[in-house]
């Protein structure tokens, strides 16, 4: 069932009581709650059982709610005119008088946000007086939603409100860039880096040492937790096999990306092959190779950190 406006209705009337609501983006869907209540954001890191030195991403309508908690700068500018609402997200400087909780960023002195373009959750954020701190609605760890039915996988009753917006778009999650001091990108994701290179026309370099910087950069993440092996020609008896394109003859444990290798449709599905394999119980993954570029590059950050599931 897609939304209607009572849906929303409903989503804004559990925001306003400090709980926690499950919404559609076109990355991954997000676990919201109000960034500048410290009861709501105590919430999403109490069911995500995620650490509290994670800081979270928080999700704004447009610039001029934005502006109420960050500094500006003229790169932002350009890379928010040119891809926002979209699946990128910005590091900026928190202003001091800024609302936002300190649960949301662990006492930093910076703040994660994002534009996202899923009209719903646009609808939504544009009927709220605040912004929303939404990470990926699942428990810490494991594979991000993209469906109303993998957020009811993952907490079931715990949260009273999901809305529903179709499958996610995009299936990973959005392209960090620290633009504090040195522009880097934090995270790979559903914006190609080469497209902000070219467009911005600047050395701009993907930090894959971010981890201090950005500390959900972890080893083992977005992880089915089962054995999961990568670069493999021929996978074992009875495990679960992942390829990039549809073969003629496919046996019943193979699972394919993408019908034609097309690398975005790939990146699109993995999220959901990788619910679907759990589903299915078995008890190890072997991924054949993924060419390491465009969204082939995310593909494989995402399956190197479920790799280092033991
Ligand atoms: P998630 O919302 O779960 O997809 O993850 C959010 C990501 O943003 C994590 O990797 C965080 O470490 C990162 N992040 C959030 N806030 C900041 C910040 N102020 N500086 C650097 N990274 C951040
Ligand atoms: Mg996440």
């Amino acid at each position: 069932m897609k939304n209607n406006l009572s849906n929303i209705k409903k989503a804004i009337k559990y925001l306003n009581k400090n709980q926690c609501v499950g919404i559609p983006t076109e990355t991954v869907y997000g676990l919201a709650a109000n960034a500048y209540s410290s009861v709501a954001t105590a919430k999403i890191f109490k069911l995500k059982k995620r650490p509290k030195q994670n800081p979270l991403i928080v999700h704004y309508f447009n610039l001029k709610m934005l502006k109420k908690d960050c500094e500006i700068n003229e790169l932002f500018l350009k890379l928010y005119r040119r891809y926002s609402p979209g699946p990128i997200s910005y590091i900026l400087k928190l202003k001091k008088n800024s609302l936002i909780s300190k649960n949301v960023t662990n006492k930093k002195k910076t703040l994660a946000v994002r534009f996202p373009s899923h009209p719903t959750t646009r609808n939504l954020l544009k009927k709220l007086n605040y912004p929303l701190a939404a990470p990926s609605a699942n428990i810490s760890t494991k594979i991000s939603p993209v469906s109303k039915k993998d957020v009811k996988d993952e907490f079931g009753k715990k949260i009273s409100l999901i809305l529903d917006g179709g499958q996610s778009k995009i299936g990973v999650e959005s392209t960090i860039v620290n633009l504090v001091d040195k522009p880097q990108i934090l995270r790979l994701g559903g914006l190609p880096k080469e497209e902000i290179k070219k467009y911005l026309n600047l050395k701009i370099n993907y930090d894959k040492k971010s981890k201090f910087k950005s500390p959900g950069q972890s080893k083992t993440h977005y992880s089915p937790h089962i054995k999961l092996r990568l670069n493999i020609k021929n996978p074992n008896q009875n495990e679960a096999f992942i390829l990039i394109r549809k073969r003629k003859k496919l046996n019943t444990n193979y699972f394919y990306l993408s019908k034609n290798n097309n690398l975005k449709e790939a990146a699109k599905n993995l999220y959901k092959t990788l619910r679907s394999i759990k589903k299915n119980k078995f008890k190890s993954i072997a991924v054949e190779k993924i060419p390491n570029e465009g969204f082939g590059e995310v593909i494989n950050d995402r399956l190197k950190r479920a790799s280092n599931f033991k």
